[in-house]
């Protein structure tokens, strides 16, 4: 447990990740995760943090996100006007890790927000009150992005991925991974090798042009609610299966592999 009353995130190290992320922390260089939905960012991010005995501000990014909502707004409290803090402003002043998740999902004027905090600068403009904000020296910025080569995945500008270093996450080797669900769920080693056996033919399935493939996370899910008590071949549809498709035929061969395995 931490100082901070914060106890240690479970994470497994995959490769240099963390060497990269104290270095780059080190010299607060902005750092983007890229890669796909489920592969262990937002984990690593925690651990990470932890790991520098630091604090994290976590902001999820969606379409409406905008940089009033990091930066802050005035609020009308009774008669008065009164400015609130964005987590952004927060984390720049009290010197946090802020971690924004699927960035590119964010409108654009966010990334004019951040534009001045990532290079050498280090300076927030809070343009609605006129101030500019000198980036406490442990702030950092951690972005993700979902490189999807899928159509409906947004991309980031090569002007604003200039602005950060960058680390790949994919899906661990299976080795790796077992112990991931192993270690999250406490599922048998036995039934953790078959769901991973899932997880890899699904992963190999290019042909049924899914959006997303079976992420660490599904099968994280299913070896939690095998472990509960849910009969095995419902744990994968419901958990691995019904997530990925909403097309019957897609859903019915995927059951099929699912229940050949486990
Ligand atoms: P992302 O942020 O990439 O969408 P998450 O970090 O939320 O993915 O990971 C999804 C889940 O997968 C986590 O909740 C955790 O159960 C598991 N997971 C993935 N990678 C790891 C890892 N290296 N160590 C521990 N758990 C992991």
């Amino acid at each position: 447990m931490s100082e901070t009353g914060i106890y240690e995130p479970f994470y497994k190290v995959i490769g240099k990740e963390l060497e990269v992320f104290e270095h780059a922390y080190l010299n607060k260089l902005p750092l983007l995760l890229k890669g796909p939905t489920g592969s262990g960012k937002s984990r690593f991010i925690e651990y990470a943090t932890y790991k520098s005995n630091q604090k994290l501000i976590t902001v999820s990014c969606h379409e409406e996100t905008s940089s009033t909502d990091l930066i802050g707004r005035y609020l009308i409290k009774g008669a008065e006007t009164v400015w609130q803090d964005g987590p952004l402003t927060k984390a720049v002043k009290e010197g946090y890790i802020i971690y924004l998740d699927e960035i590119a999902e964010a409108r654009p004027d966010i990334l004019v927000a951040i534009h001045s905090l990532t290079d050498h600068r280090r300076i927030l403009f809070m343009d609605k009150i006129g101030e500019s904000l000198k980036a406490h020296p442990d702030f950092m910025l951690v972005a993700s992005f979902n490189p999807g080569y899928q159509k409906g995945f947004k991309e980031l500008k090569p002007s604003t991925r200039q602005r950060f270093i960058a680390l790949t996450f994919n899906y661990p080797e299976p080795k790796l991974e077992a112990e991931i669900l192993i270690g999250e769920s406490s599922v048998d080693k036995e039934i953790a090798k078959k769901l991973i056996a899932i997880g890899t033919k699904i992963r190999n399935l290019t042909e049924l042009g899914l959006t997303e493939t079976a992420s660490t996370r599904l099968l994280v899910d299913a070896a939690i609610l095998i472990k509960s008590g849910l009969p095995k071949r419902l744990a994968t549809e419901t958990a691995i299966v019904e997530p990925l498709t909403d097309d019957p035929e897609i859903a019915e061969a995927l059951k099929d592999l699912c229940n050949l395995i486990i």
